[in-house]
C-alpha cells in the first residue's frame, strides 16, 4: 500500500513536469502573453574593446489578432538605455534589394524627425546576425524560435551607455511583402527594428498598439512604417529635436 502511494505520487510529479512547460510554451507561441516577450538581456565580458559591453536582443513576435488604436498620449515610448555618439552605417545583404530599399526609407523616416545626424549611407555586404564584428548587419535568416518576425541585437557600453553595434535579422518563417494583407510588411518592420538600434524599446500595452515601437505585429499591419508622435518624442529625448 505504501509502495503504491509512492508510485502514484511519482506519476503525479511526472505528469506535472510534462504538462506545465507544454502549456506555458503554447501560450507564448500564440503571442497572447504580454509578459513573456521582453528583450533578453545579457552581459558579454569580452576582451579589449569589448570589456563591459551589454548585448540586448529585442524579439518581435507575431500576434494573430489585433487592431491598431490611435495613440492618445505621448507617453507610448520607452528608452532602452543607450544612444549613439555618431552616425550609424548599416551593412545590408545585397541579395535582398527590397530590404535595401526598406532600410533606406526607414532611416529617412527616423532621420527627418531630428536635426541629429543619425545615419550614414547604407553599405552592402554579408555579415552574420548577432555576432560582434563592428558591422551593423541587416539580412534575412531563420531565427530558431517560432512566431518571431524579426530580432535586433544591440551592444552598448555599460560605462558610457553608448551603442557600438546593432544587427537586424528578418525571420524567413514569414512571407514578406509590401502592403500585402497576407504578408509581413518589410517597411513596417524595418522602421520598428531601426527604433531598437536607435535606443527605443518595445511597448506591450494595447493602448500603445498604433505606435511604431509597439511590441507585436501581424500580417497586413502597415501603419508602423511611419512614426507616430510618441515614437518621435522618444527619438527626440535621445537625440534632440
Ligand atoms: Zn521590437
Amino acid at each position: 500500500m505504501r509502495f503504491g502511494k509512492i508510485i502514484l505520487f511519482g506519476m503525479i510529479v511526472v505528469l506535472m513536469v510534462c504538462i506545465i512547460p507544454v502549456a506555458a510554451d503554447s501560450i507564448k507561441s500564440e503571442g497572447n502573453s504580454d509578459n513573456g516577450n521582453k528583450p533578453t538581456i545579457f552581459i558579454e565580458y569580452g576582451t579589449g574593446k569589448d570589456v563591459g559591453l551589454v548585448k540586448v536582443t529585442h524579439i518581435h513576435y507575431a500576434k494573430s489578432v489585433d487592431k491598431g488604436k490611435p495613440a492618445k498620449t505621448t507617453t507610448c515610448y520607452k528608452l532602452a538605455g543607450w544612444k549613439w555618439s555618431g552616425p550609424i552605417t548599416y551593412t545590408i545583404n545585397p541579395n535582398y534589394p527590397a530590404l535595401i530599399d526598406a532600410i533606406s526609407l526607414a532611416t529617412t523616416e527616423w532621420g527627418q524627425n531630428t536635426h541629429a545626424d543619425l545615419f550614414n549611407d547604407n553599405e552592402q555586404g554579408t555579415y552574420p546576425w548577432g555576432v560582434r564584428d563592428y558591422k551593423n548587419s541587416v539580412s534575412y535568416g531563420d531565427y530558431s524560435t517560432d512566431g518571431v518576425i524579426a530580432v535586433t541585437s544591440t551592444w552598448y557600453s555599460r560605462a558610457t551607455k553608448t551603442a557600438v553595434e546593432s544587427d537586424i535579422l528578418f525571420d524567413t518563417d514569414f512571407k514578406w511583402g509590401t502592403e500585402d494583407p497576407l504578408s509581413m510588411d518589410i517597411q513596417n518592420i524595418a522602421t520598428h527594428e531601426i527604433g531598437h538600434t536607435l535606443g527605443l524599446s518595445d511597448l506591450y500595452t494595447s493602448s500603445c498598439s498604433a505606435v511604431t515601437m509597439y511590441g507585436y505585429s501581424w500580417e497586413g499591419d502597415f501603419e508602423k512604417s511611419s512614426l507616430e508622435l510618441p515614437d518621435i518624442t522618444g527619438l527626440q529625448k535621445l537625440y534632440g529635436a
